[in-house]
């Protein structure tokens, strides 16, 4: 699973620049060239970072990241700016940003600030670009060797409890509903159950993984919408 991330930047040279250089690095990503556009797909598909240029026609990067907080969205924004007064009102206006760079910038320096912001906010995952390991607290998640460890201790999950836990490790802090839980598993299992199933299935790996399966740390419940994994 690479990391998925949103350009919004009307200009299609850095765009393309930007989108090149981060798919030359395994990420997935998109482009989005207004700011409606921008907002309309950072809210609706939740990418797990933002590059957002403050210069927009429409509604400006301002404005797209006022309301994409005012969403709830709290995924790493890294915005981009071309003069010093831009430069104040990000950091003054405290909209939410998580660095910015300013223009005219390297692409080597995007990067590097790009795998800080996602190591800063997924952990490990993050780290190559589509993450092996993901390690929160004392539990570590292996994904490709499908191993998953308290501290020391080896914890057996079936399949279907792996897959939970990986959709759920793998974007801490998103809540997937049990619908959405259930639809990511059908590829995995022929399964024709409805979504009760899954809280059998979070009740089960949660005696395994949990201190205290009834005061969860790593999989938490999120009242009448689903589960989500802990954020840092
Ligand atoms: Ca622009």
């Amino acid at each position: 699973m690479a990391a998925t991330i949103l350009i919004v930047e009307d200009e299609h040279a850095v765009a393309r620049g930007i989108q090149y250089a981060l798919q030359q690095e395994g990420y997935d990503v998109g482009v989005a060239r207004s700011g409606e556009e921008g907002l309309e797909i950072a809210t609706r598909e939740a990418p797990d970072l933002v590059v957002l240029d403050v210069r927009l026609p429409g509604i400006d990067g301002f404005e797209v990241l006022r309301r994409v907080r005012a969403a709830g969205a709290k995924m790493p924004i890294l915005v981009l700016t071309a003069r010093d007064d831009e430069v104040d009102k990000v950091i003054g206006l405290e909209l939410g940003a998580d660095d910015y760079l300013t223009k005219p910038f390297g692409l080597r320096e995007l990067l590097s600030r790009i795998k800080a912001l996602l190591r800063r906010s997924y952990g490990d995952l993050a780290d190559a670009a589509g993450g092996r390991v993901v390690r929160h607290r004392d539990l570590v998640i292996d994904l490709e060797r499908r191993r998953v460890q308290r501290g020391a201790r080896r914890i057996s999950l079936t399949p279907t409890e792996f897959e939970i836990l990986r959709h759920l490790a793998s974007r801490p802090g998103r809540v997937y509903t049990r619908g959405e839980l259930l639809e990511l598993l059908r590829d995995y299992e022929a399964l024709d159950q409805d979504e009760k199933t899954i809280n059998v299935h979070v009740s089960h790996l949660r005696e395994k993984i949990e201190d205290d399966p009834a005061s969860p740390a790593f999989v938490l419940t999120v009242r009448g919408v689903g589960y989500a994994f802990a954020e840092r």
